[in-house]
């Protein structure tokens, strides 16, 4: 890895990433909910910051962007359709941080304006609200066929790559996955070890892809045995996705 990864916490589940490049000292702010918080987080690794990569528009990601920018005159990467963005990025767009390549996806499902971050060199995704540690984001703009989309771009990247979400859910998660997907064995352990972390106060986030591949149950329409508890074998992948969307929301 060339760059180096600093993650904090803001408001009540907020997690916040820093990436910095010790090369040429530029530094890139993974959304900005809570410019005190992104300053604090700055001032403790010693970084000035350069660049702000935003998610999407709800205000736990960006509310704080106008004060960084006015602070530090970084340059904004994000969605069309948030104030102070200054580098407009799609599905598909690229772009060079620090010599180290980003590939930019658009993942609508929570938002219609989602924009999950990529750099394969360093095995990284910061998949914002619509991937999380055993969860996916609400759908609060898009539908669940829109966001089953979306989570197949981020399943079809290597499984060795870290995800870096946006929020500490996992623990609710993890209850919500054991009722849907009783009998994985992986879902198991990896309650485990996540109930031992968050009795500690640690994060659980970020996990590997390869994890939430085996546990994720939003990754996992297609299994099996989850299909049979679900007793949904011949349903699309996209109607049992839905399925799990629905009952979680009413978990
Ligand atoms: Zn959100
Ligand atoms: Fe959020």
């Amino acid at each position: 890895m060339t760059l180096e990864y600093f993650q904090y916490s803001y408001m009540s589940d907020n997690y916040g990433v820093l990436v910095h490049s010790p090369r040429t000292g530029e530094t890139a702010s993974i959304d900005c909910g809570d410019a005190t918080a992104t300053l604090a987080a700055l001032n403790k690794q010693q970084w000035s910051l350069t660049h702000i990569w935003a998610t999407h528009h709800h205000a736990d990601h960006v509310a704080g962007l106008a004060e960084l920018k006015q602070h530090s005159q970084c340059k904004v990467t994000g969605p069309a359709g948030i104030n102070g963005v200054d580098h407009i990025v799609e599905d598909g767009s690229t772009f060079d941080f620090a010599g180290v390549r980003v590939n930019t996806l658009h993942t609508p499902g929570h938002t219609k304006d989602m924009i999950n971050y990529h750099m394969p060199t360093e095995k990284v995704v910061f998949t914002g609200d619509t991937l999380f540690s055993l969860g996916c984001g609400r759908l609060f703009e898009g539908d669940a066929n829109m966001m089953w989309n979306s989570l197949n771009k981020l399943m079809a990247l290597p499984s060795d790559t870290t995800v870096y979400s946006s929020h500490e859910y996992t623990e609710a998660n993890a209850a919500f996955a054991v009722s849907v997907d009783p009998k994985n064995q992986a879902l198991q352990a990896r309650v485990a070890t996540i109930k031992a972390l968050r009795a500690e106060g640690r994060p659980t986030v970020p996990s590997l892809l390869s994890e939430e591949l085996a546990t994720n149950p939003f990754l996992r329409a297609a299994d099996p045995l989850m299909r049979e508890h679900l007793k949904m074998q011949n349903a699309t992948d996209a109607d049992v996705f839905a399925e799990l969307r629905s009952r979680k929301d009413n978990f």
